[in-house]
């Protein structure tokens, strides 16, 4: 049967291609997302599968029952654009101005729509059902995953697998992550407010450039003191703002930095840390303080059993010196709200080239990838699905 639905895969490739190139050329931003989710939706009810639209806001799923009763496996790819103007010199670069493709999900959409026209054709040697998750905002937190998951997206479902397009790596090659696999990204913002005054009377003043130094000092020892060093963390402070001239202390400071964990409770520790050592460094100072703490993405854990399955599979696709293990990522990804309701496994398709000029990093004005890339998704997303459905070591 895998023979027969990569055969045909492979067929409809000019139709993948087309699918993309129009979607790269009108991209859409998140939580703005009107004719994609509409056309996805067309196509899913062209190849005959029962389609929900707006689910959880913009969302599309897409049944496909099997010939036969079984498991239910879902699927997920991402649609959303991001806030570029393009600068690539290509046909179907994006003709909507400031907004582009840069990160691949138009690659996604056009893989999972090519796996539902080839499993719809199959139906009938199916055992179990396919859900096509379409999900809108994966760009900008809150993201569009939450939404869809409380507007049934999982019902009856037992595992979910996705993918994301790499131009880090490259074409021909498959990333799998096992465990961790992106982090828990968070923001936080820390306000100070000092007593401004001349820069030759400071026995006048509440300094919070003085303040807020030893806070940013401070604060560097949550990971090397209140964390377990076998948990991973970073804390970074990416901006101190404060003051105007070199003879007056300012009123206020703003600090904003960034902090990636793994496990909720490192998560925590960090966040009440951040909160005490800015309460009591500003109290010694007599400045007051405000913190907030924004919660970015969940880390995303990639359960073992599925990832060994992914990657078993990979490797009988592109070749076992091909797929590689990675580290895990410290970027941001909604997918982990899924994986913490079914276990799955989200991988990473290379699609790196150099001689397409498929070079740069993703949210680049340049981005790209290698089109074949669709193939190499398209299988690998195919073949997980079938092993699965047909795997009678996993529990109904
Ligand atoms: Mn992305």
């Amino acid at each position: 049967m895998y023979a027969a639905l990569f055969a045909r895969l492979e067929q409809i490739y000019p139709e993948l291609v087309a699918i993309r190139r129009d979607l790269h050329q009108y991209p859409e931003l998140s939580f703005q997302e009107v004719n994609t989710p509409r056309k996805i939706a067309e196509l899913l009810t062209a190849y005959g599968l029962e389609v929900r639209s707006g689910v959880g806001g913009r969302g599309v799923v897409g049944l496909l029952r099997g010939g036969k009763p079984g498991k239910t496996v879902a699927l997920r790819a991402d649609f959303d654009a991001l806030p570029i103007q393009d600068e690539k010199d290509v046909a179907y670069k994006s003709r909507v101005p400031g907004v582009m493709h840069a990160c691949g999900h138009d690659i996604h959409t056009a893989w999972l729509l090519g796996v539902a026209k080839v499993l719809s054709e199959f139906r009938d040697e199916l055992t179990g059902n396919v859900v096509f998750i379409h999900q809108f905002a994966e760009e900008l937190t809150p993201g569009g995953a939450k939404p869809m998951i409380a507007d049934g997206c999982l019902d009856g479902v037992d595992v979910i697998y996705g993918a994301h397009v790499s131009s880090l790596e490259p074409y021909g090659t498959i990333g799998i992550a096992e465990g961790y696999a992106s982090a828990n990204a968070d923001r936080f913002e820390i306000e100070i407010f000092g007593k401004g005054g001349h820069g030759a009377q400071p026995h006048l003043t509440v300094d919070p450039v003085v303040t807020g130094s030893q806070l940013v000092l401070n604060l560097q020892q949550i990971v090397s003191r209140r964390v377990n060093p076998l948990h991973p963390t970073v804390l970074t402070i990416g901006s101190f703002v404060s003051g105007s001239a070199f003879n007056i202390i300012p009123d206020t400071a703003k600090i904003v930095g960034t902090v990636r964990t793994f496990d909720a409770q490192t998560r925590r520790i960090v966040e009440q840390s951040i909160h005490a050592i800015a309460k009591a460094t500003c109290e010694a100072a007599g400045a007051e303080v405000s913190v907030r703490y924004e919660h970015g993405y969940d880390a995303m854990w990639n359960d073992p059993l599925e990832t060994k399955r992914v990657e078993r599979l990979a490797e009988q696709i592109v070749g076992k010196e091909n797929v590689k293990r990675l580290e895990p990522n410290l970027g941001g990804e909604d997918f982990a709200y899924y994986l913490q309701q079914v276990p799955g496994s989200f991988f990473f398709v290379g699609g790196r080239n150099p001689e397409l000029d498929a070079v740069y990093p993703h949210h680049h004005p340049r981005f790209d990838v290698d089109e074949r890339s669709l193939i190499v998704g398209g299988k690998l997303l195919l073949s997980a699905t079938l092993d699965y459905l047909s795997d009678t070591t996993t529990a109904e």
